[in-house]
């Protein structure tokens, strides 16, 4: 069975470009007009993705989503944003949304954010297997069930990202893995031809973390003109 996408809109032409083109990609979708029936819509069929407008009538977005949150519903919400100016303000808020997307976007981009946000949600709820919970790589443990990272029996403070980034690296020591790689393994977007120094600056935060001298990293080295390759 296919995801279930909700689209909470009050632009109907959105709505059927949205609908048509999420079809296509073979999600199911319902849809609410306004911000009201778009939470009952939320609550009531349990979608597996929310796209929430911000300017919606009765409830807006915002308002939709705290309310969300405040019943302890986790599914993932990316907020469609008019202007840069109000994804400024909406991320500032932090109201639990996931994601934003500034309209005009393209679909292509959104629905690889959709794609991520959904497979994100469907691996934090895997279960894991238990012969894989820790990684020994000498002074680096890897702890998947925890999701934490050890050096030296201490453990490290990692944004899950980090942690993403050092737990692919360390499954496979000494294996080169490529920037665009590492974009689609960790940040999720499937077939990234885009811009790839979003990787380099995450090591590069990674490494101030893990290494010594983050200068001369001795775990997390570069391979030029390659990408990047763990050792324990
Ligand atoms: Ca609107």
């Amino acid at each position: 069975m296919g995801k279930k996408i909700l689209v909470i809109e009050d632009e109907q032409n959105i709505v059927d470009i949205l609908v048509f083109n999420l079809t296509r990609e073979g999600y199911d979708t319902l849809e609410a007009l306004d911000g009201e029936a778009g939470l009952c819509l939320a609550l009531e069929q349990d979608p597996d993705l929310i796209l929430l407008d911000l300017m919606l009538p009765k409830l807006d977005g915002f308002q939709v989503c705290r309310r969300l949150r405040e019943r302890g519903n986790t599914t993932p919400v990316i907020m469609l944003t008019a202007r840069d100016a109000e994804t400024d303000k909406v991320s500032g808020l932090d109201l639990g949304a996931d994601d934003y997307i500034t309209k005009p976007f393209s679909i292509r981009e959104l629905l690889a954010r959709i794609k991520s946000s959904i497979r994100r949600t469907d691996m934090l709820t895997q279960p894991q297997a238990p012969s894989a919970q820790r990684l020994e790589l000498g002074r680096i443990q890897v702890d998947t069930s925890s999701m934490m990272v050890y050096k030296d029996g201490k453990s490290l403070e990692l944004t899950q990202r980090e942690y993403e980034l050092v737990k692919l690296l360390a499954s496979h020591p000494g294996q080169v893995f490529s920037r665009e790689v590492l974009m689609e393994q960790v940040w999720n977007y499937e077939g990234y031809m885009g811009d790839v120094r979003a990787v380099d600056v995450a090591i590069r935060r990674l490494r101030e973390k893990l290494e010594d001298d983050p200068a001369g990293p001795k775990f997390i080295v570069t391979r030029r003109g390659r990408g990047y390759a763990f050792h324990g």
